[in-house]
């Protein structure tokens, strides 16, 4: 765990509050201009705003002591100028809001996109893709719709009632303290729903969630609940969900009809508290009629931006949740740089030769999964890596690969550690070649380019021939034709021509070919089969085994047990010393006489 943050084991990190509220005064103080101008604008704004019940208050002052029409007609024109202004600074007001909001939303969004393009892919894995994407989708939309339109109104609301209850204090300080007392019935009808709110919405979720997947669930499988006679347990259990949700949501709606009256009566508690002292001082001689009748007006007006607070407090809460989503992701650990010095120095491996020494590796949270691996990889040479499943075959590759490093040992390409290689030399050394071949939303040639950014036209094509892909040259715009949902769309085999060019184009040394990912559907095997020979051909080739005549055609065999090499040698060595490789050797082989 960072500091900052809270993260269970492998899922990416949540910011903590005092994180949070530092990243926010972070944003604020990027576009810091165009929020005091916001501020300053609505509070104008409401300034103007204000006028208005004051000014009907002097009509009724002006009227009181026998003032004629035209008294009352200057006075009207003021409030319908005041109005205007207000209409318009409102207005422009809300234009800087937005502003605002989608600037520092964009900020969000990029700074978001950096850190997710910063992550290692061994955390991206092992937190899951989904988790990710929706921190980047919907989390970050939150954030942004809370920038944009929550955050402005509640800022605007919370102006105008301080304003508010400053004009009402500046009238007479005894209507001011009447006001902060009738509306702290708020402050505690709040606290009391948000302190029971929270796990009553949850629980409502949840039933409705129960009900949904049993509903679905009953109708999907129709047919097995009839043929098994299920279907009074499935009416009970339904029955029982339906219940369930009815008391989850009566308990929600109890708390909102405590809460909502509770509001109500506190809005109407000043006024009537205003009503009655403003009677009596005025009887008194100490109150004008006017400035009682502006301040009724002014606890009035107080509701509206009460009611917008309150109403935004909840999706503020959730978008704050969001918030630390997206900001958590600060807190992950990040990949390794590219290495500052420049290529052909210390840094740059000497050869292509991979060493693994003493090489131990947990997972978050677990044991050692390999514990002391010893390996030496030649230039050139053809390695087969064989074993049962969970000998650590896979997790051994990737540390290969450079996407995960070694608990302790090392793991060295030409003397230089793998994992110190930034991505643009590491490519150019080690690529793992899996099944997922991606195609990115671009033209074909931005396809290849990720792999070479300064390949020529010829080098592109050239590439593509190597693995056997003539397709781009019949579509329609050549290397410029767009791929992707909208553009033109690949099928299994040309994703994966697409997928092999990519390595032709980063020319590694060393290829590690884990079979269990890279083997193909049948229907596009033979294809590309054929492009994958031609990739590996000149190449150093791990290979992770899982069919023996792979191992047999390596130039050596590594078997790995429980995180261990148990053996070590050529195919003939293998069988000849009648270890664990010669029984899987002779069962194989025995079921598939060749
Ligand atoms: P193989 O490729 O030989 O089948 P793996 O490298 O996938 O073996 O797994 C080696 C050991 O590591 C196994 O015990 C497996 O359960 C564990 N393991 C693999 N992946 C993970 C993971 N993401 N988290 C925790 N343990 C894992």
């Amino acid at each position: 765990m960072t500091a900052g943050s809270q993260q269970a084991a492998g899922q990416l990190p949540i910011a903590e509050p005092s994180h949070l509220r530092r990243a926010a005064l972070e944003l604020i103080c990027r576009d810091a201009r165009a929020f005091a101008g916001l501020i300053a604008l609505n509070a104008l704004a409401v300034g103007a705003g204000l006028a208005g019940p004051w000014l009907l208050g002097r009509i009724i002052d002006a009227v009181k002591a026998g003032g004629g029409a035209t008294a009352v007609d200057r006075f009207t024109l003021a409030i319908v100028g005041c109005a205007a202004v207000q209409l318009v600074l409102t207005r422009y007001a809300r234009l800087v809001g937005d502003r605002f909001g989608e600037r520092t939303s964009a900020r969000v969004r990029e700074r978001f996109v950096d850190r997710v393009l910063a992550l290692p892919v061994s955390v991206v894995e092992r937190a899951g893709t989904g988790d990710v994407t929706t921190r980047g989708s919907t989390d970050v939309a939150s954030v942004a719709v809370t920038l944009r339109d929550i955050g402005p109104d509640v800022l605007i609301a919370v102006v105008q009632a301080l304003f508010i209850l400053g004009a009402v204090f500046a009238l007479d300080p005894l209507f001011g303290a009447c006001a902060v007392v009738g509306l702290s019935g708020i402050y505690f009808a709040g606290r009391w729903y948000l302190r029971r709110a929270r796990r009553a919405y949850l629980a409502e979720g949840a039933a409705n969630s129960v009900l949904a997947e049993l509903m679905a669930t009953t109708a999907s499988g129709a047919r097995t609940i009839e043929a098994f006679g299920l279907q009074q347990r499935r009416i009970s259990a339904c029955q029982a969900a339906i219940e369930r949700c009815r008391r989850t949501r009566m308990r929600t709606l109890f708390l909102r009809s405590v809460l909502l009256p509770s509001v109500d009566v506190s809005y109407v508690i000043p006024v009537v508290g205003v009503l009655l002292i403003g009677g009596v001082l005025h009887d008194h001689g100490a109150m004008s009629l006017g400035g009682v009748v502006a301040s009724a007006m002014y606890l009035r007006q107080l509701s509206a931006p009460l009611d917008t607070i309150l109403q935004r407090l909840e999706q503020l809460q959730s978008s704050s949740a969001s918030f630390a989503r997206v900001e958590g992701l600060g807190h992950a650990p990040q990949a390794p740089q590219a290495p500052q010095a420049p290529a052909g120095t210390d840094c740059a491996p000497a050869d292509d030769r991979i060493e693994l020494t003493g090489v131990r590796y947990a997972y978050d949270g677990g044991g050692d999964v390999l514990h002391g691996i010893d390996l030496s990889v030649k230039e050139g040479e053809r390695l087969a890596i064989v074993g049962p499943s969970g000998a650590g075959k896979s997790t051994l590759s990737r540390l290969l690969a450079g996407i995960d490093a070694p608990r302790t040992g090392t793991v060295t390409v030409g003397g230089a550690p793998i994992r110190d290689l930034g991505p643009d030399l590491l490519r150019r050394q080690v690529v793992l070649i899996t099944q997922e071949h991606h195609v990115f939303l671009g033209t074909v040639r931005d396809n290849l380019l990720i792999a070479a950014q300064t390949a020529t036209d010829t080098e592109l094509h050239a590439a593509l021939a190597a693995v056997g892909a003539e397709w781009p040259d019949e579509l329609p715009d050549g290397l410029d034709t767009e791929l992707g949902a909208a553009g033109q769309r690949l099928d299994g085999s040309q994703a994966q021509q697409l997928a092999l060019a990519r390595v032709v184009l980063a020319d590694p040394h060393t290829l590690i070919l884990d079979e269990a990912t890279a083997l193909l559907d049948p229907s596009t095997a033979r294809h590309t089969e054929r492009a994958l020979a031609a990739v590996l051909k000149g190449r150093t080739v791990i290979a992770i085994a899982h069919r023996l005549h792979t191992a047999h055609d390596a130039d050596r065999i590594a078997v790995m047990e429980g995180g261990r090499i148990t053996e070590h040698g050529t195919h003939d060595d293998l069988v000849t010393s009648d270890g664990a490789y010669a029984a899987l050797w002779r069962s194989w082989h025995g079921e598939r006489p060749s």
